[in-house]
Parts: C-alpha cells; structure tokens; sequence
C-alpha cells in the first residue's frame, strides 16, 4: 500500500483550505471528501455574505465549487467516501517506505496512520488533517426541514441580516441560544425566546441582559411543535405590513388556545395573550409562523414570525475517531492553543469539529490554512 503523506478528512471550508496550501506545498494530500455532504455544511444553504473577497454575495455551493476547483487545480485527490476510523499502525514493516527515510537511509520515525472508509478502502498516511464540521441539533417537528434556509436557520450571524425588522423566534436556554437571541435583536422588529423548561441554562448574566432588552421576550415551559410557512390565504400587501390593531411589545401575534395568557412567559419580559400586531410580509414557501404547547399545562397556540433560529446545540462529527485524540465532553477535539496539533502526534484537527464558538466559513478556511502549515512543519 502507497504510504501518504496527508489525508485531510472532511471537504468543508477547513479541509479545502488545507488542501490547497498542501497541495501548493508539494505534499499531493488525498481528501476523503464525506459520501453525502462533499462541500460540508455551506452546500445546504443560498446566499453567503459575509465571506471576503464577494462584495455581491456568493451561493454557498458556488464556494464550495471554487474551493474544491483551486485544491484540485494543484493535485489534491479526492475520494468521496467517510472514514470509518483512523488507527496508528505499530510498525511500518509493510508498507513502501519511500516517505520514511530519507536518501542517506535516515529513518523519520513518525508513525503511520490507517485510515479505513466506508467502502473497505484504506489508506495509510503519515499526517491527518480532521475537518469533519459538526452538525446542527435540530428540533424535529414538522415544518423544520421544509423551511430550512427559508426562515429555519441554524446560525444567527450568517441569517440574522435576512431578517430585518421581522418577528424572530430563537429556540433553545443555553448560553448560545441567549446569545443568539440578543444579537438578533440589531435586526428583528422583535425577538421570542422559546425554551422548554422553566430554568434557563444559560448564565445568570445573560439572562439578565436579556430581560432588560425591550425587543427579546422569554418564553419559558414552551415547546416548538411545528413550523409554517407559504403564502396565506390573504396575503398582506407590503403596505398592510404596518397595520397594528393593537400595539404591544414583542411586534407578535400570539394566538392562545386556551384563556388568554394562559401559557407560561417565563419571568422576563411578560407578553398578554391576544395581541394582535404586524404580520411580516410573507414570500412564496418562506416561514409565517409556529405552533407551541406549554409544557407544563398542555396549553396550544400558534406564534406569527418570519424566522426560527434553532439554538439547541451541535454535535461535532468526531466519534469516528474514537480515543485516537483528546476531546472535550461534547465530543470537540482537543488542540494546543492557538495550533492545530491534537494530542496525538501527525493528527491535526481544524474547522467546526475544533471550533465551538466561532463557526463560520472563514474561521473554519483560517484553521485549515494553519493546519496545513502546522502538518507541513511536522513532516519536514
Ligand atoms: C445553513 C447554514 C448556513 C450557513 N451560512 C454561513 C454563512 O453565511 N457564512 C459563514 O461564514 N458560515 C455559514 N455557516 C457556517 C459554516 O457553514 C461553517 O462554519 C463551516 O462550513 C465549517 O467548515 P468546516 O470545514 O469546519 O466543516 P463543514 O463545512 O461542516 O464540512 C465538514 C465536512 O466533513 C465531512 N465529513 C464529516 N464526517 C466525515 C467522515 N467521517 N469522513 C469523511 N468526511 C466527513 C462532511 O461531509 C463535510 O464535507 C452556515 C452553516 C449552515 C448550516
């Protein structure tokens, strides 16, 4: 078996970056690109403002298409599969060793790693990059995965522009939820807060932050059960939009099934049961609203709003790795600070899988970029 130098895993921004500087380098690194999501997490959505370089926005998958065209354009080889698992092999005994010695005969030492794919292929390396993303949680109720990148978002810094002086619901009681929520009040005309629970997760101070943001209302005991969205019936023309029968806080209409008030509002910002406010102006297939039920009473009603921001989590795609590197106890890859170098000498990780609190392209391009040259500086 032909011993590599480089395996990048994943073809997120993070792996095509790695690649095209590896590639630039000489080191010819194979990509085992993922079997369902080659491009990652940004094929699945439109319009990708905020990368540098296109004032004019780009689609997500025309990025993807350009990474993977400037890594291929320097010799990276792809392989369109997942990795099952990654080992270090004992010895290199049987594999040809022309990356192990050097022309006076002077063994490197390193080890060597086996890769192993879904389809029973192996490949066997000498460094591994990880950029395998993570994925996000999602709610699981109808309507989610219809409207997804409709007005379903999973990313309050990426959609939060798009939604510019409309109704906004975050799910989730974290710290990220809170955070998501109080950075999406720069753009909705009102932000809800939907958390299942009475308590929120999230810290002391962020809570309190929120209850003293006039435009965030937190909706405690409260479950999402289903999303809506299309054109109604009566379509409101865009001058209707700001027909408001009666003002209130939060710019929502909030239908209650049971009395009104009846469900529980948590302990922030109280909203009363029966408003009447603008309705967003709905394009064809976009979200116009939910449905909720009230944990604890069983109650039903339905909330108007343009986005659901589902805060609830990610989990990072690293269990194929098993205990080969150190991770935190969600499952994040462990790295020496600033550098991409895992625990396991030749394992380098970047991207999403690493990343916990950033999470966008150009981070993920960025760590890519410094796994390259920290792989590049181990295998010299
Ligand atoms: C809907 C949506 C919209 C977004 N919009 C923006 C935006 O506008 N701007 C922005 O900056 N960011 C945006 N993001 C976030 C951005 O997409 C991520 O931060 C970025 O893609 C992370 O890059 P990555 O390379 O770490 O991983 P990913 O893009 O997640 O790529 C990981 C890759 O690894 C592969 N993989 C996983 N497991 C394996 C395995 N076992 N074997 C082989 N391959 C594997 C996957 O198939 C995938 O190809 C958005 C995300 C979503 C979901």
């Amino acid at each position: 078996m032909t011993l590599r130098h480089v395996v990048i895993i994943g073809s997120g921004p993070a792996g095509y970056t790695a690649a095209i500087y590896l590639s630039r380098a000489g080191l010819r690194p194979v990509m085992v690109t993922g079997a369902l999501t080659p491009g990652g997490q940004l094929v699945n959505t439109t319009e990708v403002e905020n990368y540098p370089g296109f004032p004019d926005g780009i689609l997500g998958p025309d990025l993807m298409d350009a990474m993977k065209a400037q890594a291929e354009k320097f010799g990276t080889e792809f392989i369109p599969s997942d990795v099952e698992s990654v080992v270090e092999l004992p010895s290199t005994s049987d594999l040809d060793t022309d990356l192990d010695t050097d022309a006076d005969g002077t063994s490197h030492g390193k080890p060597t790693f086996r890769l192993t794919l879904d389809t029973g292929e192996e490949l066997d390396a000498r460094a591994v990059i990880v950029a395998t993303g993570s994925t996000y949680r999602k709610l699981g109720v109808p309507g989610e995965e219809k409207y997804s990148g409709h007005g379903v978002s999973y990313c309050a810094t990426c959609d939060g522009f798009f939604f510019r002086n409309k109704p906004i619901v975050v799910v989730g009681g974290g710290d990220s939820a809170f955070e998501e929520a109080l950075y999406l009040t720069r753009f909705g005309s009102s932000v809800t807060l939907i958390h299942r629970r009475g308590e929120f997760r999230a810290s002391a101070i962020m809570v309190e932050r929120a209850r003293a943001n006039e435009k965030l209302t937190l909706l405690a005991d409260t479950v999402v059960t289903a999303i809506h969205g299309g054109v109604p019936a009566a379509t409101p023309s865009a001058s209707d939009a700001s027909t408001v029968s009666a003002p209130a806080p939060g710019g929502l209409k909030l239908n209650l099934g049971g009395p009104a008030g009846g469900l529980s509002l948590g302990d922030g910002n109280a909203i009363g049961g029966g408003l009447s406010l603008p309705l967003a102006v709905p394009t064809a297939g976009e979200v116009t609203g939910i449905d909720i039920r009230n944990t604890v009473t069983g109650e039903t009603g339905t909330l108007t709003t343009s986005a659901v921001f589902v805060a609830i989590g990610h989990t990072p795609a690293t269990g194929f790795l098993g205990g080969l590197v150190d991770k935190d106890g969600d499952g994040y890859v462990l790295v020496d600070g600033a550098g991409t170098c895992t625990s396991h000498p030749g394992v380098f990780a970047a991207g999403d899988c690493v990343d916990r609190v950033y999470r966008q392209a150009i981070s993920a391009a960025g760590m890519g970029c410094r796994a390259a040259l920290d792989a590049q500086a181990y295998l010299a």
